[in-house]
């Protein structure tokens, strides 16, 4: 069986002789083993990175750029094999896994501008005769720890900004399938980063631990669940690092009467079943106002009848497998739930089936109608096929639904209403907000993050928040005076 070890020093090994199995949730059965992680690996990672971050934090801004510059283009060349490493061990098509990829992409493609981002600011005469500039400096040994959802996409919405800001990274990527960022840390090297400034550590919460009380890491930054997201800014907050944390989901579509209804319907359909709906961006709420519900559910009915579920390697699939047997029984007792709690099932994906594939963890498209707030189902993340509609009779009743709601990651609205868009955009309490746009996810120049029990800590991933989340700030007052000494001054200088 083939071992996925760690990547440590531009080589790839482990210490630990633990391992766990890595699925195909296409077939269910084990197709690797992956490294878990111990203390003689995390020590040798330290060692690495510790060593490689000086003289890397001295590369000029602009020798980092032309690596990364080369590192995107060895993306794009391996583009097809990254994307069939994320569909093998994920579930996702193919052409998902690439979109994914493209959105990582677009993060070194950001930071090949390193030597613009990071250029401060200067004042001349602050006071008479005195000058003052401010910089932005390395943290030094910067980690990351990365859900299973997006194994391409969101360690590079960290990495690549840490590493062009002059830090070293450990990346522990999720157990769940770790091939990609393997590749991807050996495409760096091949690119001409030096060996130890991007490690790739494998493991579990054993690991994660070591990494949050660790004197030697100077921060982290977590995507993943809302119960484990608390827990890293808590204990890693605790031992004084700095923390972005970002957790789970419950992202709402409102459809209003006036909007165009096939166009929400079209956006509901990708947003809440692509990927299986294991996106932090899904859709997995569509608000229903005033009398459109019926045709609506109706509609998105009628599509879910043709949408195709199949493994990646079938090139017609929509929609493949959840990533795990586990989390297969978890979304089937989701929907068991809303059924017990009386939401009407429209359409029930248990117990799907696909000939040859008896044995993946497949999971169909699934729709309840009539879903009120007080139910599990609508109050809780389920990260998986399932679309919940929620009848609300006017704008203000939907609005007041996504404000009163514990997550903040997303939120759109359809609506030919500019007044109604612009209410909504000013005063809707999440992070990233769509006008007839069903995954508002911002682009790499901007900045990704929720708000509420999405995120934890003060900064978004990537764009300029990622710039000023991986340096710390440094401000230098200088003035060359005459020889002439003026003496000592005890009042505050005002000029
Ligand atoms: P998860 O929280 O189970 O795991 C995330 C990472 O934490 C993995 O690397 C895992 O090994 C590690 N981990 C798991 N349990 C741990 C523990 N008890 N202590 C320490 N480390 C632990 O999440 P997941 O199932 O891999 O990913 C799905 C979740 O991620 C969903 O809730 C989804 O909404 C969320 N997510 C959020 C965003 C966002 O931007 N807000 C993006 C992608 C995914």
């Amino acid at each position: 069986m083939k071992i996925i070890k760690n990547y440590i020093d531009g080589k790839k090994l482990s210490k630990s002789l633990d391992t766990i199995p890595v699925n195909d949730p296409s077939t269910g059965e084990i197709i690797s083993e992956v490294t878990i992680s111990n203390e003689l690996d995390f020590a040798d990672a330290i060692v690495s990175a510790k060593k490689s971050q000086i003289a890397w934090s001295e590369t000029t801004p602009l020798k980092r750029s032309r690596i990364l510059s080369k590192y995107k283009t060895l993306i794009e060349k391996n583009m097809d094999l990254l994307a069939e490493l994320v569909s093998k061990e994920h579930g996702k098509t193919l052409e998902d896994a690439k979109g994914s990829i493209t959105r990582g992409l677009e993060v070194v493609e950001f930071a090949c501008g390193i030597p613009h981002l990071l250029k401060g600011e200067f004042s001349q005469n602050v006071g008479t005769n005195i000058d003052s500039w401010s910089i932005r400096q390395p943290l030094g040994v910067c980690a990351g720890i990365t859900p299973f959802n997006f194994p391409a996409m969101v360690p590079m919405w960290m990495f690549p900004i840490s590493i062009a800001c002059g830090n070293s990274f450990i990346l522990k990527p999720s157990e769940k399938d770790p091939s990609c960022a393997i590749k991807l840390a050996e495409l760096f090297t091949e690119a001409g980063l030096p060996n130890g400034v991007l490690n790739v550590l494998n493991g579990d919460k054993k690991i994660v631990d070591l990494i949050l009380n660790s004197k030697q890491i100077e921060s982290v930054s977590f995507v993943g669940s809302t119960p484990v997201a608390k827990y890293i800014y808590e204990t890693a907050s605790k031992n004084l690092k700095r923390v972005q944390s970002l957790g789970g989901a419950k992202n709402h579509l409102v459809v209003m009467p006036d909007a165009n209804i096939d166009q929400s319907v079209d956006g509901i359909m990708g947003a809440a079943f692509g990927s299986a709906g294991e996106r932090c961006m899904a859709v997995s709420v569509a608000v229903a106002v005033g009398d459109i519900a019926d045709k609506l559910v109706e509609k998105i009915d009628l599509k879910c009848q043709k949408l195709r579920v199949a493994p990646w390697t079938d090139s017609e699939s929509d929609m493949g497998p959840v990533i795990s047997k586990d989390h297969k029984e978890k979304i089937e007792e989701y929907i068991s739930i809303g059924v017990k709690e009386g939401a009407d099932l429209i359409l029930d994906g248990r117990n799907y089936k696909i000939q040859g594939y008896e044995n993946g963890y497949f999971v169909g498209p699934t729709i309840f109608d009539n879903v009120s707030k007080d139910m599990t189902i609508y109050k809780e993340e389920i990260f998986g096929p399932v679309l919940s509609v929620v009848r609300a009779k006017d704008y203000q009743e939907a609005f007041e639904l996504i404000n009163n709601h514990q997550f903040g990651n997303g939120a759109s609205i359809y609506t030919s209403d500019g007044e109604i868009a612009r209410h909504f955009t000013t005063n809707i309490k999440i992070g990233m907000v769509g006008v007839n746009v069903p995954i508002p996810v911002p682009m790499a120049f901007h900045s990704f993050g929720g708000w509420k029990e999405s995120l934890f800590g003060s900064h978004s991933m990537h764009g300029i928040e990622g710039i000023n989340f991986y340096t710390k700030l440094k401000t230098t007052t200088s003035r060359w005076p005459k020889s002439i000494n003026e003496g000592p001054e005890f009042i505050m200088p005002t000029n």
